[in-house]
């Protein structure tokens, strides 16, 4: 069997057809969040109905990271390479600092509770850009069953001031996001309210002005099947992002190119390895990699 679905002639020189996708974890429940930390050659991964991250390196395999969590989902990692992680649980954006000990990002906009923040990217100049759907707190799963207090929003916290304001409103469920590799475009997929089978789910694309505005908003891309959960882009721009049937790759027109094809239902994705070449899937209960001729531009 192939690995893979082609359908632009390009994308297949970005795969490798020699190069298997691999289960490289399993047994989890839920995974999603995958972070790469080059210095260290370790993955982060969240296992969130069991409340854990994960750490897994090509030697060693998989050991927990930290436990509980605080049903952590979506990481990242700032400028300074340190994780900037979402949790549910606590309700909280945080970030773990160099002697170990956490910081909170952002818990509350106008003294209202945050949902359950999923996922997170740090642009270049440190501001911290974050998803607050509902998921986390409609039920007992992957968090603690509360109230909503806040629309589902986009929010931004300001490098300078850690002050943290909405950059965007009109979406039922905002879920994975990322930057072009020049900045000067955001991606942020919306993947319906939870419960809601009829939901419309894409991406769309903002142009980000040179002060953080935000101007346009339109659907960039229908993900189908499936959603788009969780997404990176690489060194040209194309979208790597979760489907109902693996990994898809989009290019900067919004055009499908092609696909890897997942055994299981794909949350999200990561760029990591030796020339960050390396594309880590986190799905369902397992993760799995793949090498690609790309090359990832998120995390530092
Ligand atoms: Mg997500």
């Amino acid at each position: 069997m192939s690995f893979f679905e082609s359908y632009d002639p390009k994308f297949a020189s970005f795969v490798l057809g020699n190069a298997p996708v691999k289960q490289i974890a399993t047994g989890f429940d839920w995974v999603e969040g995958p972070v790469w930390f080059g210095d260290a050659g370790v993955l982060l991964f969240s296992d969130i109905p069991n409340n854990r991250i994960m750490r897994w390196t090509p030697g060693e395999g998989t050991t927990t990271y930290r436990e509980p969590s605080n049903y952590a989902n979506g990481h990242t990692r700032d400028r300074q390479g340190r994780l900037v992680s979402c949790e549910h649980g606590g309700r909280r954006v945080t970030r773990t600092e160099w002697d170990g000990s956490i910081t909170v990002i952002a818990d509350s906009y106008e003294g209202k509770r945050l949902n359950s923040p999923n996922d997170v990217v740090v642009k270049s100049d440190g501001s911290i850009w974050f998803t607050d759907p509902h998921y986390g707190i409609m039920t007992n799963y992957e968090g603690y069953q509360a109230e909503q207090e806040l629309p589902c929003q986009v929010y931004r916290v300001d490098p300078d001031n850690g002050s943290i304001e909405v950059v965007l409103t009109d979406f039922a469920c905002p879920n994975g996001l990322a930057f072009s590799p020049d900045e000067n475009r955001l991606y942020v997929a919306d993947t319906g309210a939870m419960f809601d089978a009829d939901a419309e789910r894409h991406i769309r694309v903002f142009d980000v002005d040179g002060d953080g505005g935000l101007r346009g908003g339109e659907v960039f891309h229908v993900v189908t099947p499936g959603a788009s959960d969780g997404f990176r882009s690489d060194s040209d721009g194309n979208i790597w992002t979760s489907a109902g049937d693996g990994v898809h790759c989009v290019n900067p027109a919004g055009e499908l190119m092609g696909k890897i094809l997942v055994p299981e239902l794909v949350s999200n994705v990561c760029f990591g390895g030796r020339a960050k070449h390396r594309l880590f899937i986190t799905a369902t209960t397992s993760v799995y990699s793949i090498v690609l001729n790309r090359r990832g531009v998120q995390e530092p």
